[in-house]
């Protein structure tokens, strides 16, 4: 029987990662995947929707370039190739798993590609193979939450109505599209087809989507998502699919929507499949796990999706890299706080730290700093001036607590304040450092500015 210092199963960006670092550690370390490495966000999520968003956006472009001073005598001759899209998405995909996959060959990792059960904390079978382990990582990731709504079910295995993996593999582009739940990927979704010509309604059983959100920049953010080809209908309680037919509730009346594809986008649960005999302890959203991601078994850790505390790859790999560590008796944790979300709509979307109506239903004493990309020449130079920045600092010192970026590159721009954060900065030395110009990023020294005193160029 092969023995291991650790076994970690699922080889999303939670495992994967973890496998990487714990061969670092000069670990003896088997990985084991039943599909194919790199998990949801390579081969379905984060970068096939990221490629495709592209592909979105510079037909957008297109539609638009007489903005830019280009003519063209008639745009109705562009076509949408989704094929053509979906062949460049395929290649990107390809492309980074071969690189995980060649990642992990260099630093020697052990990787079982078959389905992996878990036999008691320290076995695990794979492909009739048995694996002993001192640890296991489990990482198994999440699948999209199918809610008992009537016809549903069925709407789904006819493919009427499909998730997040199966719209990435339409062969035609929808005329018309039904996107029940108004979250982060419901959002993305939307962008991308409204985008590439679909007529979309996003139904959203709350009064508000994108619901972690600052106020201020949904506010703004709601004006762009509203396109000619996006509707929107809140506070609507979806009770019934029928064929291509969905209904709702809103103001206690009955309303119906019709289209070519219904998407369904309002959540996950963990994959717990093959770890039956484990006796896990579980929250609302997965497996229980403390800040080094320890579960309540000993040397069992649950990282990623399937703890159910950030639906992101990033936290996922950090998760990894934190439980590697600790395994290795380093003794390191992971602070939710610090985590950034991004959004990948028309403009991005990128946040970390609190929100106003956070910080004040905290009763935090805060200083609020806000700069617009209008007065931003990048921005303007680009075309792109639709958006904000806003900054959130604890008043005693003016430390960083909350950024909120609405701005093309939000999500590269993010990290200034994570790092910000991380060095318990203060706005006072955000606005010290010399930020070059023009650049985006120049907006968020100007909105320090503004919480230490005024911003220069406003
Ligand atoms: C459409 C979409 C867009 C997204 N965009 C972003 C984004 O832009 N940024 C971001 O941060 N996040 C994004 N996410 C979320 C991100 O994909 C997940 O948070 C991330 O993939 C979680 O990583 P993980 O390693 O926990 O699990 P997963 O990526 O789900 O990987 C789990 C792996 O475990 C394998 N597995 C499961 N059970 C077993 C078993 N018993 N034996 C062997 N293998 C098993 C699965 O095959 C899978 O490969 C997106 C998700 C979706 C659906």
């Amino acid at each position: 029987m092969k023995s291991y210092d650790i076994i970690i199963l699922g080889g999303g960006p939670g495992g994967y990662v973890a496998a990487i670092k714990a061969a670092q550690e000069d670990m003896k370390v088997a990985l084991i995947e039943k599909d194919v490495v790199g998990g949801v966000c390579l081969n379905w999520g984060c970068i096939p929707t990221k490629a495709m968003l592209k592909t979105a956006k510079v037909y957008s472009q297109f539609m638009h370039a007489s903005d830019y001073g280009l003519k063209i005598s008639d745009t109705s001759v562009v076509e949408v190739d989704l094929k053509a899209i979906k062949k460049r998405k395929d290649k990107i995909v390809k492309r980074l798993t071969n690189g995980v996959k060649g990642l992990l060959k260099k630093n020697g990792v052990d990787v079982y590609n078959g389905f992996g059960e878990v036999k008691d904390p320290h076995t695990v079978t794979v492909n009739d193979e048995t694996l002993e382990t001192k640890k296991l990582i489990l990482a198994t990731g999440s699948h999209p939450f199918i809610p008992p709504i009537e016809g549903l079910k069925d709407a789904v295995e006819s493919a009427r109505a499909v998730t997040a993996k199966g719209v990435l593999e339409l062969e035609e582009l929808p005329k018309t599209m039904t996107v029940i739940g108004g979250g982060v990927i419901g959002v993305e979704f939307a962008t991308l087809y409204s985008n590439l010509g679909t007529k979309v309604t996003v139904v959203e059983m709350e009064d508000r989507i994108l619901t972690l959100i600052d106020d201020d920049i949904r506010d703004q953010y709601m004006k762009l998502f509203l396109n000619d080809n996006i509707d929107l209908k809140l506070n609507a309680k979806v009770t019934k699919v029928n064929d291509d037919q969905v209904t709702y509730e809103f103001d206690g009346q009955e309303h119906t929507v019709q289209s070519d594809k219904i998407l369904v986008s309002i959540g996950t649960r963990p994959n717990m499949k093959g770890l039956e005999a484990l006796d896990l302890e579980m929250t609302e959203n997965g497996v229980k796990t403390n800040d080094k991601l320890e579960t309540n078994i000993e040397d069992v850790y649950a990282i990623g999706d399937m703890n159910g505390k950030a639906m992101l790859a990033h936290v996922a790999s950090k998760e990894g890299i934190v439980a590697v560590e600790n395994i290795a008796g380093k003794k390191t944790h992971i602070d939710y706080f610090k985590v950034p979300s991004g959004i990948y709509g028309f403009p991005e979307i990128a946040y970390v730290g609190v929100t106003e109506q956070q910080a004040k239903a905290q009763g935090i004493d805060y200083i609020v700093s806000q700069f617009p990309l209008s007065a931003n020449g990048k921005a303007l130079a680009e075309g792109e001036s639709d958006g904000l920045i806003k900054l959130i600092a604890a008043k005693k010192y003016n430390e960083l607590i909350g950024m909120h970026i609405l701005s093309p590159n939000a999500t590269d721009m993010i990290s200034e304040g994570v790092i910000a954060m991380e060095l318990e900065s203060t706005a006072d030395e955000i606005a010290a450092s010399i930020h070059p110009h023009p650049t985006l990023s120049e907006s968020i020294m100007e909105a320090a500015h503004g919480v230490v005193d005024k911003p220069i160029h406003l």
